[in-house]
């Protein structure tokens, strides 16, 4: 049987315009509850007097999740016909940030709630300017509590056009746009009568129809040399060169080559303990081993294939920095990072912009980055590193800056500086 797709969706809004009722209702009207719960919290409501709401089961289920260990937000997870979905509720979305750009987390696609009444807030644009460094794909936005305009056609389109305008103006186009009442459950499965005036598909069907394409597989090959194993065979003291595939696929006999040192090669072997195969791809941790037997290959090298695109080799480039820390990032102080698997020495040596997160639009200067402060950096390290740009190959145009054992700002390479580069 064919393993069952499943989509991470990721909501986002300001507090109150109705995120959790919205997953309640949709986790209560695709029949993903565990057994009984929704009777349950129905039940204790009417026990205790209170009036139930659907945004009580995702605190319960919040609840049962927290059992034993911290989460910073709720998995929920519901599923259809077609396939399974996980809805990863990003409330304290700075760590959310820093997990997508940090490829800890993944995310296919994102609901934004807004609350018709309320309108748009910062969030709600800090929110739409992050999706778009981040680069989901499928952006849907859920204008919520319709009940609370009178299903007002007028009022959903002028926040419809109020928003859209704010998302072009951040590079995310083709964003649908669906008229809600969570509460209610009206068009989140069910259609409802007083949305008549709204012809468009329901949440549920425009969640179906979003396509995944990991783009992995095809690719041109990267590899993070992450770990160089010795080990003897007869005489030889060999190694195994062990990593995970990034992008693209790899088969016996390809030519390798080795960045930032240049060095080339062929694969000799392919291992996914305990088996030898002919090739892997995308996703797979493997080991390999190659036709010389070089002592160069250290952990940190990148790998990509002869003919193919080459990384770019550089000790200068352009990236976007998001700031964690409390103090803040100073020009020309050194840092700590790695890069792919690359530890790394840089710093910024030039603040191109900072950008205000809540107005994408503003854009001011200043000579360091504060907590939170995403900006356009010039970054210079203490020697060439080996890397990608972020709008081709995202994971291996990523990196993340250390402070003794945690992470104080992480990053998307955009582009190499100088046309000094080294050529392979
Ligand atoms: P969150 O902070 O975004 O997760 O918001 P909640 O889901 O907790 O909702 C905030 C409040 O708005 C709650 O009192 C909900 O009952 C209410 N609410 C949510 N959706 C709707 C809706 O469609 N219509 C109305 N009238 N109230 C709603």
């Amino acid at each position: 049987t064919k393993r069952r797709e499943q989509v991470t969706i990721v909501s986002i809004g300001h507090v109150d315009h109705g995120k959790s009722t919205l997953i309640g209702r949709l986790l209560a009207d695709t029949n993903s509850l565990p057994e009984g719960k929704l009777e349950a919290i129905k039940a204790y409501c009417e026990k205790n007097a209170k009036v139930f709401e659907y945004a009580f089961l995702l605190d319960a289920l919040k609840e049962e999740q927290a059992q034993g260990i911290t989460i910073d937000a709720a998995r929920c997870f519901f599923k259809t016909d077609k396939r399974d979905y996980l809805i990863i509720d990003a409330p304290g979305h700075f760590e959310f940030v820093k997990n997508m750009i940090t490829g800890a987390s993944r995310a296919d696609a994102s609901i934004i709630v807004i609350d018709a009444k309320e309108g748009i807030r910062e969030n709600t644009k800090r929110h739409g300017y992050l999706l778009s460094i981040l680069g989901i794909a499928n952006v849907c936005v859920a204008v919520n509590k319709m009940d609370l305009v009178n299903y007002e056609e007028k009022i959903f389109r002028s926040l419809q056009e109020e928003y859209t305008g704010f998302l072009s103006s951040v590079g995310i186009t083709e964003v649908s746009f669906i008229p809600i009442s969570a509460r209610n459950g009206e068009n989140i499965v069910h259609r409802s009568e007083n949305l008549r005036w709204f012809s468009g598909r329901t949440l549920l069907e425009e969640i179906e129809q979003w396509k995944l394409e990991d783009e992995s597989p095809k690719k041109d090959f990267r590899l993070f040399v992450q770990d160089v194993y010795k080990f003897t065979e007869g005489q030889d003291e060999r190694r195994i060169i062990a990593g995970t595939i990034d992008y693209g696929e790899i088969h016996v006999g390809d030519r390798v080559v080795f960045s930032p040192s240049g060095k080339k090669s062929h694969i000799e072997t392919i291992e996914i303990f305990p088996h030898s195969l002919e090739r892997a791809y995308a996703g797979q941790s493997i080991g390999l081993t190659i036709s010389d037997n070089f002592y160069y290959v250290s952990p940190g090298e990148l790998l990509s294939k002869e003919g193919e695109k080459e990384p770019y080799v550089s000790k200068r480039f352009l990236a976007h920095v998001f700031w964690i820390e409390n103090a803040p990032l100073l020009v020309n102080k050194p840092y700590q990072a790695k890069i792919g698997t690359q530890n790394v020495v840089l710093r910024i040596t030039n603040i191109q912009k900072v950008i205000d997160s809540t107005d994408p639009q503003n854009i001011t200067n200043k000579d360091k980055l504060e907590r939170y402060d995403i900006g356009v950096c010039v970054i210079e390290n203490t020697k060439p590193v080996v890397f990608d740009a972020g709008k081709d190959f995202k994971k291996t145009a990523r990196f993340v800056i250390i402070n003794e054992y945690h992470i104080s700002g992480c990053g998307i390479i955009l582009e190499p500086l100088e046309d000094k580069f080294v050529s392979l």
